[in-house]
């Protein structure tokens, strides 16, 4: 044992007081860090995928995991190989005041996020029957009779949007039939904005 004088035995005995402070903190951060649950961590991958859309409406972000690991994502945009939608690309989007919400959608040719996730899975053989499917926009029509078709078993969503009144019934039977429902996730502050969110895809 190394002989420490009397009046030196203090400094061995504790430690210098900003080592003290930074493991004190260390312990809080620690113990204060909420560790995500498996919908805000997808939720949270969706919103980084929906930095990459280049449509000029909304930009729409959306993974699809299976057993909690992400198979493939998905943000919106014109076809691979065609002019972004954001570089003029899409007629009806860049003519939105011509086309009011929910018209002329055979004039549209950007794909859907969630279009665009089951895509990319069928492109590189990946199955996503007994999926879910993370959106950060509730899924319009189309999107969800293809999730449907493709054995997607629910819905996770963060931007919330009402049908026309005169669709809404059908909407609700629709999304009915996912075994593993269609439920919103509250998105933080920061996730929801969005600066380019203008109206329904
Ligand atoms: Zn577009
Ligand atoms: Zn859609």
């Amino acid at each position: 044992m190394i002989y420490v004088p009397k009046y030196r035995r203090h400094l061995y005995l504790s430690p210098p007081a900003p080592t003290r402070i930074i493991r004190t903190i260390a312990q809080l951060t620690e113990s204060t860090r909420k560790r995500p649950d498996i919908d805000e961590y997808m939720m949270s991958i969706a919103v980084g995928v929906r930095a990459r859309a280049n449509c000029k409406g909304s930009h729409v972000g959306a993974v699809l995991a299976r057993e909690g690991h992400i198979v493939s994502t998905g943000y919106n945009g014109t076809p691979r190989g065609t002019v972004n939608c954001d570089e003029g690309g899409c007629e009806r989007c860049s003519n939105r005041d011509e086309y009011p919400s929910g018209t002329g959608y055979d004039l549209c040719i950007c794909v859907h996020a969630e279009q665009n996730a089951l895509l990319s899975a069928a492109r590189f053989g990946i199955a996503v029957e007994g999926s879910l499917l993370y959106s950060t926009w509730r899924p319009c029509f189309g999107c969800t009779k293809e999730m449907l078709q493709a054995g997607v078993q629910g819905v996770r969503y963060g931007v919330d949007w009402e049908p026309r009144e005169e669709l809404r019934e059908e909407y609700a039977r629709l999304q009915s039939y996912f075994p593993e429902g269609v439920k919103k996730i509250e998105l933080r502050e920061n996730q929801a904005s969005d600066p380019e969110h203008k109206a329904q895809p």
